[in-house]
């Protein structure tokens, strides 16, 4: 059953734990804390089903990540809306224009999913009007009570100092803004999963590390001709006025027989603001081989982009008694724009911190939170950084996508590199590379 404050005895609640935001950040820890058995109030300013911009994609780390939340046939693909990729097919090398615009790759790669053990050997695709109300149903099952058309507006301090955070207020707004009802939910620890702004994370006094990469992407959906896309695809071809921009685009097929098109950048590019990116998508999208059937004329609404904030810029992830996980935290992978399976795993880290800080009535647990963050990927994202800065250069760019894919050797690290997919305790030699690397250097 949905509670919603409308319904609630009073305007002040009382819970173990607040969730803001029933993202996948929240929904995941409301139903991990849910499960651990902790009285979870999860607060999400929209009602379900809601859209998110988003390429859609789960990659096989998210895969195992729903698993982990026990959403057994999404994990599968099976559930209604959601849509299972054997593989990744890459489209590089020097790029030929022919007579009629469109273009031809010199190099296309089937990658398939690795068989690892550690890993599911399949991709995903459900559109976040799907894939978020699943999530936050599932949570909502589990015993959080899911708040819905409820914004939090600001935290509650437990004293006047405002050394430790105590609660949230909320309010609700009818369609034309006004507000129509207010409360405050308090609670012991409090989870702000609010996504790329993360204004409860500002509000605690937490902002934005500039020095860390932001991505922006664009995405539309558009109608196709190839029904049996079986594979997500990535190219290396975006251009803007000619030039090649150090971006990356993707066609990522759905369930409903559209397919999520877009492409995007890193702020290390200097053509990061001077492009307008729903241009530069119908441009490269007129590109397309016309048997895709893919074009301005197939489109289904306008095109919208948002921010990807990266490589824990917004930190510490704990901090008065908050708890920072997902976006919010700025948790997106800087080596493939994916954020959907880190918000999970991160989720399920923060839900088992604040178990034991309410178990031991302590918050050297919260405190314990970045650190266990860091360890499971924080070398990795520390390289992200550097990453970032590398492939802003436009010849490096170039250098990849003509050269780069050319080498077997060179693909198979890089793609196990970038879709991060590493087997922890392996003998193969590309785990251990990759391990060996990442452990080497400093977190994030
Ligand atoms: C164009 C684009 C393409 C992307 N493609 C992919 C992809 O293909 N795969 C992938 O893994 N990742 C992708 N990402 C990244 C991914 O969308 C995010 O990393 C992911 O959504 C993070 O989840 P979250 O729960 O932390 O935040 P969000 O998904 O942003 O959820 C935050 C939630 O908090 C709610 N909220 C915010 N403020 C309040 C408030 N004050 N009160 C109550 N509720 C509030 C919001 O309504 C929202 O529901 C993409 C991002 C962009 C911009």
């Amino acid at each position: 059953m949905t509670v919603t404050p409308a319904t609630a005895a009073t305007p002040t609640a009382h819970a173990d734990a607040v969730v803001v935001g029933a993202g996948p950040a929240g929904s995941a820890v409301a139903r991990f804390l849910a499960d651990a058995g902790r009285d979870v109030v999860l607060l999400e300013k929209h009602t379900f089903p809601r859209d998110k911009v988003c390429g859609d994609a789960l990659t096989p780390r998210a895969v195992r990540a729903l698993s982990r939340l026990g959403l057994v046939a999404e994990a599968e693909g099976t559930a209604p809306g959601w849509h299972r990729q054997r593989g990744l097919r890459m489209y590089g090398g020097r790029v030929t224009r022919r007579a009629d615009g469109t273009t031809d790759h010199e190099v296309v790669l089937d990658l398939p999913w690795p068989e690892l053990p550690d890993w599911p050997a399949h991709s995903l695709t459900a559109t976040r009007w799907v894939f978020d109300e699943a999530l936050a149903r599932h949570a909502e099952a589990g015993g959080a009570q899911l708040w819905q058309g409820c914004e939090v507006t600001g935290p509650v301090w437990l004293t006047d100092s405002q050394e430790r955070i105590a609660g949230v207020t909320w309010h609700q707004r009818d369609a034309d803004g006004a507000v129509t009802a207010s409360g405050s939910v308090r609670a012991p620890v409090v989870v702000a999963c609010d996504g790329n702004s993360s204004r409860l994370g500002v509000a605690v006094g937490l902002h934005r590390d500039q020095a860390r990469p932001l991505g922006v992407a664009v995405r539309a959906y558009y109608d196709h001709q190839r029904p049996d896309l079986d594979m997500m695809e990535a190219f290396l071809d975006v251009e803007a006025d000619g030039v090649l921009l150090p971006a990356y685009g993707w066609i990522f097929p759905l369930a409903d027989g559209t397919v999520n098109v877009g492409w995007g950048q890193l702020d290390t590019s200097s053509h990061f603001r001077g492009v307008s990116y729903p241009k530069v998508l119908d441009a490269w999208v007129s590109g397309f081989p016309a048997e895709w059937g893919l074009s301005a004329s197939t489109r289904q609404g306008r095109p919208a982009s948002a921010g990807l904030p990266m490589s824990h810029n917004r930190r510490p992830a704990a901090h008065k008694g908050l708890l920072l996980v997902g976006d919010a935290a700025g948790m997106v992978n800087p080596f493939n724009g994916e954020g959907i399976s880190y918000a999970i795993e991160a989720g399920a880290l923060a839900a088992e911190a604040v178990d034991r800080a309410l178990a031991t009535r302590d918050d050297a647990p919260l405190a314990g939170y970045p650190a266990a963050v860091a360890n499971e990927w924080g070398g990795y994202y520390r390289l992200g950084v550097t990453f970032a800065e590398l492939i802003g250069n436009p010849t490096i760019m170039r250098w990849c996508r003509d050269h780069g894919m050319r080498s077997q050797v060179l693909m198979r690290l890089a793609y196990r590199f970038l879709a991060h997919l590493v087997d922890r305790r392996s003998a193969d030699s590309i785990d251990r590379i990759i391990n060996t690397v990442t452990r080497a250097v400093p977190a994030a």
